[in-house]
């Protein structure tokens, strides 16, 4: 049987081996999971919500365990993980009150009643990356259970365990056996079986942007419903007119979060020339102190890339023995450690346009806003952005110009469970989160009663 080891990118420990799920097992999933769509489907939506409920409540008690799991598997610092279990647990309590409030609408028309019903997909498959393997899955599961489906989880290679644990605590909480499963496996095998099986109604995918075009290409084979998210180049804007020591104090964590492994880092900075050298100032030693080491130690803010693969194509971009305009310390020896990079450089250079997934972010000065603007918009991505200005009006101005998703002023956070998110242009296709998730999840149906004989 194929299996895949999963290691600890900060020891470069075995941590576990995980068999890898075949073509034949996908089969037998999806039918499992058709067969107990069935039931769940039929079922009150007050008792989805009140399984959801369990659920939701059986993640918030092994929070810590699954939090640990997590520093392990992809060795994220301890307090990210934290975050990262307790956005599962936030996801399935929020969907589970969603279940009750699915409501169709009743639109006025002649010669009768028109109304219209909101109705499970079927069996969903979610297709999950590594950089944030628990809310990327409960982001595509919660909804996808509230709204009355079955989800079969195909998580990355390297980060199995975490969804692993999250089905088995589904089990305990009572939810159907057979409605959500995880199969673990390599993404052309397990997760192809998926996207090909016509008992698949739609595909969650968030990763790469050439995986994600190959699985929108074989989904229109089928007509499948898709939804996609496939990282960024966010904007970082400064203006002269914002208080730049906030700005300067935040950049920091806006890319080395998960080491920089997030669709929503802000990998350019764009900063007004007016400002620039004082921003810079600021930058140096903010970068420099952001805390780098031991995952499982609290006061760490940055732990290391998930494997040596991700360390090499972030070097295929810039060595940690090029020069730069402010680097930050790694630690030597075991683990794929990478130090903290600040560029500086043109809108048009590759490392200005390309996501590069490590802790790297580029420096580009700008003139005025509109020139802003440009830059922002300069790259076939469109995830989010962050705006940096005291005046309200343009940041208004500059977040309705900036072909993005997710725009934040005077802020970096892009991810809140309650609001939409997903990407513009080569970024994606469709959002999740926020009071429409569910909908996503539901094929509308109209229904129209004849009343009188005025409409055949
Ligand atoms: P990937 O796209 O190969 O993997 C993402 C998921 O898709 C994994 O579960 C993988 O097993 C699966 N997969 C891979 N090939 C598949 C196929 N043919 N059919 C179905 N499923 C398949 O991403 P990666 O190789 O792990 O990372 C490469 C780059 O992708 C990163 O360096 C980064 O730039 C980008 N990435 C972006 C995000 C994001 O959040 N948008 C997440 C992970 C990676």
């Amino acid at each position: 049987m194929h299996e895949h080891q999963v290691i600890n990118p900060a020891t470069e420990e075995l941590v576990a081996t995980v068999p890898a799920a075949t073509p034949q097992d996908v089969d037998a999933a999806v039918r499992r999971a058709a067969e107990a769509q069935r039931s769940w489907s039929r079922l009150a939506p007050g008792d989805r919500a009140r399984h959801l409920r369990r659920f939701a409540a059986a993640v918030d008690t092994h929070l810590e365990e699954l939090a640990q799991l997590e520093v392990r598997e992809a060795g994220h610092p301890i307090g990210n993980a934290r975050w990262e279990a307790g956005n599962a647990r936030d996801l399935l309590e929020y969907a589970a009150g969603g279940a009750e409030r699915l409501a169709g609408a009743q639109i006025p028309v002649a010669g009768g009643l028109d109304v219209t019903f909101h109705e499970p997909l079927g069996v969903v498959a979610v297709i999950a990356p590594w950089n944030f393997p628990m809310p990327i899955a409960a982001w595509g599961l919660a909804p996808a259970l509230a709204a009355g489906n079955a989800v079969l989880l195909k998580p990355a290679e390297t980060t199995p365990l975490t969804a692993l644990r999250l089905a088995e605590l589904a089990l305990e909480a009572g939810l159907p056996e057979g409605l959500f499963q995880v199969l673990p496996g390599a993404g052309p095998v397990a997760g192809n079986a998926l996207v090909e099986h016509p008992g698949v109604a739609k595909v969650v995918f968030t990763g790469s942007t050439a995986v994600g075009k190959q699985i929108m290409a074989k989904c229109a084979a089928g007509v499948k419903r898709v939804t996609l998210e496939l990282g960024g180049k966010s904007p970082n804007i400064v203006f002269a007119d914002a208080d730049v020591e906030r700005a300067a104090a935040a950049a920091p964590g806006s890319f080395l979060d998960n080491t920089g492994q997030d669709c929503c880092a802000r990998s350019r900075i764009l900063v007004q020339r007016s400002v620039y050298d004082r921003f810079m100032e600021l930058l140096e030693p903010a970068v420099k102190s952001f805390a780098v080491g031991d995952p499982a130690d609290p006061a760490t803010q940055m732990g290391p890339l998930i494997s040596a693969a991700q360390r090499e194509r972030v070097r295929s971009y810039v060595s940690e023995t090029e020069p730069a305009a402010i680097r930050g310390e790694a630690p030597r020896g075991k683990g794929f450690w990478y130090p903290a990079t600040v560029l500086e450089g043109r809108p048009e250079d590759r490392t200005a346009v390309e996501e590069i997934f490590g802790p790297v972010t580029v420096v580009i000065p700008f003139e005025d806003e509109a020139e802003a603007v440009r830059i922002a918009n300069a790259t076939d991505y469109g995830l989010s952005g962050s705006i940096w200005t005291r005046d309200v009006s343009r940041a208004l101005r500059v977040s309705r110009a900036v072909a993005a998703g997710n725009l934040s002023v005077n802020s970096h956070s892009s991810v809140r469970y309650a609001t939409p998110f997903g990407g513009f242009k080569g970024s994606g296709l469709g959002r999740e989160l926020g009071p429409d998730a569910l909908a996503a999840f539901t094929e509308t149906k109209n229904v129209f009663i004849a009343v009188d004989d005025s409409e055949p």
